[in-house]
């Protein structure tokens, strides 16, 4: 946690449960992701967390935006980014927001279908379009691709076709999965990326770029690369596999931009067992759960560390669990989670790198409990 964040919750001493964003560290961020791939524009995935303060950062700093429909757009605009810097990058568009943003200026869309390729050339004609290719997620802690995305064969008759169509064709996308722990992910997919652009250019149709997608991890519980060694990892692999005709490329980084830049403050509402065995673990309830904000620790997948203060006691096995009466509302039974013995109802405990799909994943009132408060400081 940043002094500035701890010096928010000693002197602010906000309700809880609420999150707070540090902006200084969504600047770092940047800065760093710029550092490590400094050929690559940056797309801030902005479902990651969408506060009009890190769009407006985020703008002025210069980033571009992968947004997922039109809503999203016109917070961006709003933010002060002009449209050619904005990516519809959603597969799964409905024709009218297309034509939505469209009429925004948006003029670059992702697809990986025919039937998508040809809502966008009737709703935006002569857009710059790139096809999406599956990954395997592989080493991802929230996989993401076997949604999205086509086989590179797909991809290549896609692309043929786009060509003779009123939309321009300009490269490939990939996502190798979100909270990728393992920078050498990104060498099977430029590998195939790499085949299919030679393909395409036997048959006439060069490609210029390569969209790298997100990934760029957040420290949680276990450690992670640094952006530096995702750098060298993607550059490398780009070198081996476009040798000296590397394409342009963007990254498109949600959870790596404003992840640790966040803090969760949440209060213990009670501590309890089920039966007068000593043995069983406490449950340990707080007042944000899944419903509150932390879907992502849907299968325990994003495991984030807590920090409980002025508590000296030994640390103990617990469950831990939100405030709301549905039993799916447990956030982690199986993962080895430990809070100090003299934990007491009312203790405020600190949820570390929680500015990433948070806010927007609360619900609107399940149990009439409120959405996710955040300030942005
Ligand atoms: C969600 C998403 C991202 C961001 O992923 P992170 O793992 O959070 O960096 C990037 N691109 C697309 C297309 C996405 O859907």
């Amino acid at each position: 946690m940043t002094a500035k964040i701890a010096r928010y919750f000693a002197e602010r001493r906000p309700a809880t449960p609420c999150l707070v964003v540090d902006l200084d560290v969504v600047e770092e961020n940047f800065k760093n992701l710029r550092k490590a791939l400094p050929d690559s524009a940056i797309y801030y995935a902005v479902k990651a967390n969408p506060a009009p303060e890190i769009l407006a950062l985020l703008a002025r700093l210069g980033s571009s935006f992968d947004t997922a429909g039109v809503a999203e757009i016109d917070m961006v605009l709003a933010a002060g980014a002009t449209p050619d810097r904005i990516s519809y990058g959603n597969t799964i568009k409905k024709e009218a927001d297309i034509a939505a943003a469209y009429a925004r200026g948006v003029r670059l869309y992702a697809f990986d279908s025919e039937a998508e390729l040809e809502k966008i050339e009737r709703a935006a004609p002569g857009s710059e379009v790139f096809c999406r290719i599956l990954t395997s997620g592989n080493g991802a802690d929230w996989p993401l691709s076997r949604k999205f995305g086509c086989d590179v064969a797909m991809a290549k008759s896609l692309l043929l076709k786009a060509r003779d169509m009123n939309v321009e064709p300009i490269g490939a996308s990939f996502h190798v999965g979100s909270q990728q722990r393992d920078p050498k992910q990104w060498d099977e997919a430029l590998a195939a990326t790499a085949n299919l652009f030679r393909e395409l250019e036997a048959d006439g149709l060069t490609l210029r770029m390569v969209n790298l997608g997100g990934g760029f991890p957040t420290k949680y519980k276990k450690s992670v690369p640094t952006a530096k060694q995702y750098g060298i990892a993607i550059t490398d692999a780009l070198r081996r596999h476009f040798g000296n005709r590397i394409p342009e490329t963007i990254i498109e980084p949600g959870r790596g931009m404003v992840g640790n830049a966040g803090v969760i403050q949440t209060e213990v509402v009670l501590i309890s067992k089920k039966s007068h065995n000593k043995d069983e673990r406490s449950w340990v309830f707080l007042d944000i759960g899944k419903f509150g904000g932390l879907a992502e620790t849907m299968d325990e997948a994003i495991q984030y560390p807590l920090v409980v203060n002025g508590r000296q006691g030994t640390p103990k096995p617990v469950i831990i669990a939100g405030p709301t009466c549905d039993s799916a509302d447990v956030l982690y039974e199986k993962a080895d989670y430990r809070l100090p013995e003299d934990l007491a109802i009312g203790d405020k405990i600190e949820i570390l790198a929680t500015g990433a799909y948070t806010t927007t994943y609360s619900a609107v009132a399940f149990n009439g409990f409120e959405p996710l408060k955040a300030h942005y400081i």
